[in-house]
């Protein structure tokens, strides 16, 4: 299997030497509170024997797990590459521009800013680096000020109010879109006025003329493009024609793909970088690296993304940044190529394994890492799906469809992702089984009564499917060499 040997490689003795890393590093837990020690091995256990088919997850390779757990995390760091706000940060700059250069390198982008924590916090530095730019710069000049604290305070309220008041269009929740979109219960939706463009409900693509009229009469500041539940690929080309017609900044989330952009699955109109103002990402998805995330930017947003701290960052993670440093190296190695194209054809035959047994997909298919499985036709609410499988061993998540007649809490869809399984090896017969396991256990499960919450499923499936997918974990180990004892 090429795809999971870019975890385990290089070198044969690399899993013997992260054993005794591991091994080492939970005597030391045990020693403090060895209730931890022994969660930390049961999760590994778990992980191990569940089919996780969670289209947001992975598995970081150890190098990127052992860079994590270093002093790293006990600097403060606030400020910038070269210019920080504490001491002896000398370290943490070697660190944070690996970080930084590997991204650019790896994305074609110009700019790179590798502080964010995680995927929301990425979003936030993104939304208020174009905020800084587009209304707050100009709005200083207009005052003839050259910093915030140079106005008076009518004048800080009057641009405070104009901060508050702008406009973002992005993708409808339930075509796709994520709660940081612009979503009244997130942040987002607080500070924009946000109104959202969806997906034809015939085809369930994104329908780019809807998309134009709609900026057109909104007249967004923000247009944003990207996903977490969208099963296809977006023309981002189209996306910048039209924040270019309404003078619009695009920001496109490729949270959910960034490992397809790395490993140039997606190139031309469907790369995001060279098309968009700012991109933002998480690196803990189908980038394969540790739970946090990252700004790109042209260099016209470059120096208000490089204020994400203080502007909505406190300190870095540096122990997390150097971790990025060596996922973002791992990405730019061709083995992450072959990685990125085994995840997308592997939705392929997972798409192709429902349909040809008889289920229904959200736009009837995949062409990026993700499968939407319409659970109606079997006469369920996600929710009782989502217990069903798991119940067999098999992890998904629950997930809302276009117009879902379950609401955001039950759903009607069940979402599937290629990106963890593909690190352990899976290839096409492997998805393929992986798709007649969920349909014989969505075939035989029963909603009951009226309920949304509650099912059946006829004895002996889950222990069956259970059995059947312990065989194909164990044929493709997670982390294959490594023990803990
Ligand atoms: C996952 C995701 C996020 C949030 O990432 P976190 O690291 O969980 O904060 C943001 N946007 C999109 C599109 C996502 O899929």
């Amino acid at each position: 299997m090429t795809a999971d040997s870019s975890i385990a490689a290089p070198g044969t003795d690399y899993a013997a030497t992260a054993s005794e890393a591991y091994r080492a590093a939970l005597k030391v837990i045990e020693s403090v509170e060895p209730r931890i020690a022994e969660a930390t091995r049961q999760e590994l256990a778990d992980q191990r024997d569940s089919l996780k088919l969670i289209a947001s997850e992975n598995y970081a390779s150890p190098a990127v797990l052992l860079t994590m757990g270093t002093w790293f995390s006990d600097k403060y760091a606030e400020g910038t590459i070269g210019h920080r706000f504490y001491a002896a940060c000398q370290n943490v700059d070697t660190v944070e521009a690996l970080a930084a250069e590997h991204a650019r390198e790896l994305f074609g982008a110009p700019y790179a800013y590798a502080q964010p924590h995680s995927g929301i916090d990425a979003n936030l530095v993104a939304f208020w680096a174009i905020l800084a730019t587009r209304v707050e710069a100009p709005g200083l000049a207009e005052l003839g000020a050259k910093h915030v604290n140079d106005l008076s305070e009518a004048d800080w309220e009057t641009l405070r109010a104009k901060l508050g008041n702008q406009r973002l269009l992005g993708m409808s929740l339930d075509t796709g879109g994520h709660l940081t979109h612009g979503f009244r219960p997130n942040i987002s939706g607080k500070m924009f006025h946000q109104r959202s463009y969806g997906t034809d409900a015939q085809t369930g693509l994104i329908d780019y003329d809807a998309v134009r009229a709609a900026a057109k009469e909104f007249k967004p500041l923000i247009l944003v493009a990207g996903y977490s539940a969208y099963p296809r690929r977006v023309n981002f080309a189209k996306m910048r024609e039209i924040a270019d017609e309404v003078g619009a900044t695009l920001m496109v989330d490729m949270a959910h793909f960034a490992g397809l952009v790395a490993g140039k699955v997606f190139t031309g109109d469907e790369d995001p970088v060279p098309h968009a103002h700012v991109t933002t990402t998480t690196t803990h998805k189908s980038l394969r690296g540790p739970r946090g995330g990252l700004v790109l930017a042209t260099e016209e947003y470059a120096p208000a993304v490089d204020k994400g701290c203080p502007m909505v960052l406190g300190g870095p993670l540096s122990h997390v940044m150097a971790a990025k440093a060596v996922a973002l190296a791992e990405a730019r190695q061709p083995a992450f190529r072959d990685y990125a194209q085994a995840v997308a054809d592997n939705a392929q035959s997972l798409a192709e394994g429902f349909t040809s047994r008889g289920a229904r997909l959200v736009t009837g298919g995949t062409d990026n890492h993700l499968v939407l499985l319409d659970v109606t036709s079997f006469g369920l609410t996600g929710r009782q799906a989502e217990s069903a499988l798991l119940d067999a061993g098999v992890v998904t998540n629950r997930n809302a469809i276009p117009a879902d007649p379950n609401g955001a809490w039950y759903t009607s869809g069940i979402r599937f992702g290629t990106p963890a399984l593909t690190t352990r090896g899976f290839g096409a017969a492997e998805f393929d089984k992986v798709a007649e396991l969920v349909v014989e256990v969505l075939s035989n499960t029963q909603a009951e009564g009226t309920s949304k919450a509650k099912y059946a499923t006829a004895d002996g499936v889950a222990a069956r499917v259970h059995a059947a997918s312990s065989e194909m974990l164990a044929a493709n180990p997670l982390y294959p060499g490594l023990t803990l004892s």
